[in-house]
């Protein structure tokens, strides 16, 4: 097990990628924090955990609020004992809107969850960390952090800020064993995708198709979550900063 009696947090671990990163932390032997903004989502993925015979406890905060950051780190400390692990994996992806188009509105909501909200949970994680000797990181950025997409805009902002957030931070905690990194999931299937499928089959399809994938279909959460466990664990020591692509080959194109 690589992650053997870690303690962790998954921020957005409801659904979608963050649940297949709590997914893989638990068959890692990790202790969880499963956290979404309600009980509603957050506990039957905590559950399902302890009933697989893993270790999981949720806990409700919105990760654009200071005050419910700190209460989850806190939560955290005070159920498990320490804050070992962390990966900051709420995000949205706002209206589709090109830049000439984009009110600054919309790109303050994107940057509040995508970017704001990372840093606010860096920031108490990495204060955690520093009191019992060290700890890692994983920020969830995008391929939409390296590169552009027409219709994304605020989306690629706050995705780019996010890499420059994670590079900024893991040289600055370095020296305090805090070793932090990024990574950027191309097309994952979650429940949005798993709606479409089933609702537009043919729909689907063509846009798999446009996606120009070379593995020839989505990723699965796990998928990501495996590269996340990873990075969290002492195989990855030598990883400081890094932006690892999990795309099936995308940005290899
Ligand atoms: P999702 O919408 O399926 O799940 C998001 C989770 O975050 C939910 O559990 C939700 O309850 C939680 N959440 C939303 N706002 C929150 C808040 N303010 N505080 C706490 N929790 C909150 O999303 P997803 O598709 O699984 O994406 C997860 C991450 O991966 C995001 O950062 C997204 O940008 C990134 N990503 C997704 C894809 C993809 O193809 N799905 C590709 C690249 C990157």
């Amino acid at each position: 097990m690589l992650l053997k009696d870690k303690v962790a947090i998954v921020t957005g671990g409801g659904q979608g990628i963050g649940e297949g990163i709590v997914n893989c932390f638990a068959r890692e032997g990790a202790k969880i924090v499963v956290v979404t903004r309600s009980e509603k989502s957050s506990r039957p993925v905590a559950d399902r955990v302890n009933a697989n015979g893993g270790t999981a406890v949720w806990f409700a905060a919105d990760v654009t609020k200071p005050e419910d950051v700190t209460a989850m780190v806190d939560f955290a400390v005070k159920t498990y004992g320490r804050l070992d692990i962390a990966c900051n994996n709420a995000g949205r992806l706002g209206n589709p809107r090109n830049v000439a188009e984009l009110p600054a509105e919309e790109l303050d909501e994107v940057m509040d969850l995508d970017l704001r909200g990372t840093f606010l949970c860096c920031r108490e994680e990495i204060q955690a960390m520093r009191k019992t000797g060290g700890g890692a990181i994983v920020n969830i950025s995008s391929v939409s952090g390296l590169h552009g997409n027409v219709g994304l805009s605020s989306y690629n902002l706050a995705k780019h800020a996010v890499l420059g957030l994670t590079r900024a931070a893991a040289l600055e905690e370095i020296a305090n064993n805090i070793r932090i990194n990024a990574v950027c999931p191309g097309a994952i299937m979650t429940p949005l995708q798993e709606e479409f499928k089933k609702n537009d089959p043919i729909g689907f399809e063509e846009t798999l198709r446009k996606s120009n994938i070379p593995v020839g279909r989505m990723g699965t959460p796990e998928e990501v979550g495996n590269v996340v466990a990873f990075l969290c664990s002492d195989m990855a020591s030598y990883m400081v900063g890094s932006a690892v692509v999990v795309d099936g080959g995308v940005m290899a194109q």
